[in-house]
């Protein structure tokens, strides 16, 4: 089955992933702008991986067929340097209208402090003077449900974002209502040892339906499966789901929130 993995960190990944992918039935990546594994040091640092993400990534998943889209933003992490985020806030409409380029993530809370929250606050106000699509990173375990209500109040405390072009990543079993019932996309991330695993999604799915859901695999530069996506659709699968189902929350739940913005050229394999 073709499906899009809408979050996954290639630029942490080797070339053979990128094959595997392909092989796998992947059509289509969107790669949300993260931490590096290290703090950078500089703005400058920032705008490379900016290139990197937009040509260097975008020219690699081609050569396997896949078509590769980004986001761009300071993660939540790199945000506790104020100074420095600014910086990089005041760059990145720079780079808005270069092909592939979707929005402005993944913004969010890392550990819910007061810069994250500035932060976050900051790039929402950038995404909505530029008409921008969001993507948001949720934090892990303990601080999940705490930072995920803080998120949902702070979008909701800007009357010019509609919930509909913002996509809540990272939800779990305590935190996708919260998003749906406020009217936002959201995203299952299935990882090896955190967050949620291709059966627990599924049990998600099966509870709260296929309506502005999708799964991905975060793929990055820790402990995580660049094919998790097909697991997932094994799972499902299994479960006895057609495919149409599983189709709408692999390929055509992203397509259709991507669609939103018209950098997201995608070309349906014929
Ligand atoms: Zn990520």
């Amino acid at each position: 089955m073709d499906y899009i993995d809408p979050h996954i960190h290639m630029v942490s990944r080797i070339t053979d992933d990128y094959e595997r992918l392909a092989r796998a039935g992947c059509v289509a990546i969107s790669e949300p702008a993260f931490w590096a594994g290290f703090d950078r040091g500089s703005a400058e640092a920032f705008r490379d991986y900016f290139r990197q993400l937009i040509d260097f990534e975008r020219r690699r998943a081609g050569q396997y067929g896949i078509q590769h889209y980004c986001w761009l933003c300071i993660n939540a992490k790199e945000a506790e340097n104020v100074e420095l985020a600014r910086e990089v806030i005041s760059m990145i409409p720079e780079f808005l209208n270069e092909p592939g380029v979707l929005g402005i993530g993944e913004i969010g809370l890392n550990k819910n402090t007061m810069n994250e929250s500035t932060i976050f606050l900051e790039q929402v106000d950038l995404a909505a003077r530029h008409d921008e699509l969001i993507l948001v990173h949720t934090p892990h375990l303990e601080d999940k449900y705490k930072g995920t209500r803080m998120i949902i109040d702070m979008l909701k405390g800007d009357s010019r974002i509609r919930p509909d072009r913002v996509l809540i990543d990272h939800v779990e079993e305590h935190t996708v209502e919260l998003a749906l019932d406020n009217g936002f996309w959201c995203g299952m991330t299935l990882y090896p040892v955190t967050k949620c695993t291709p059966a627990r999604s599924s049990d998600i799915i099966e509870k709260h339906g296929t309506e502005r859901i999708m799964v991905n695999s975060a793929g990055d530069w820790g402990p995580s499966d660049p094919t998790a996506v097909p697991k997932f659709i094994h799972e499902m699968r299994m479960r006895g789901h057609d495919e149409s189902t599983i189709r709408k929350i692999v390929y055509d739940n992203p397509r259709t929130f991507f669609a939103q913005t018209n950098r997201f050229d995608f070309t349906p394999r014929s």
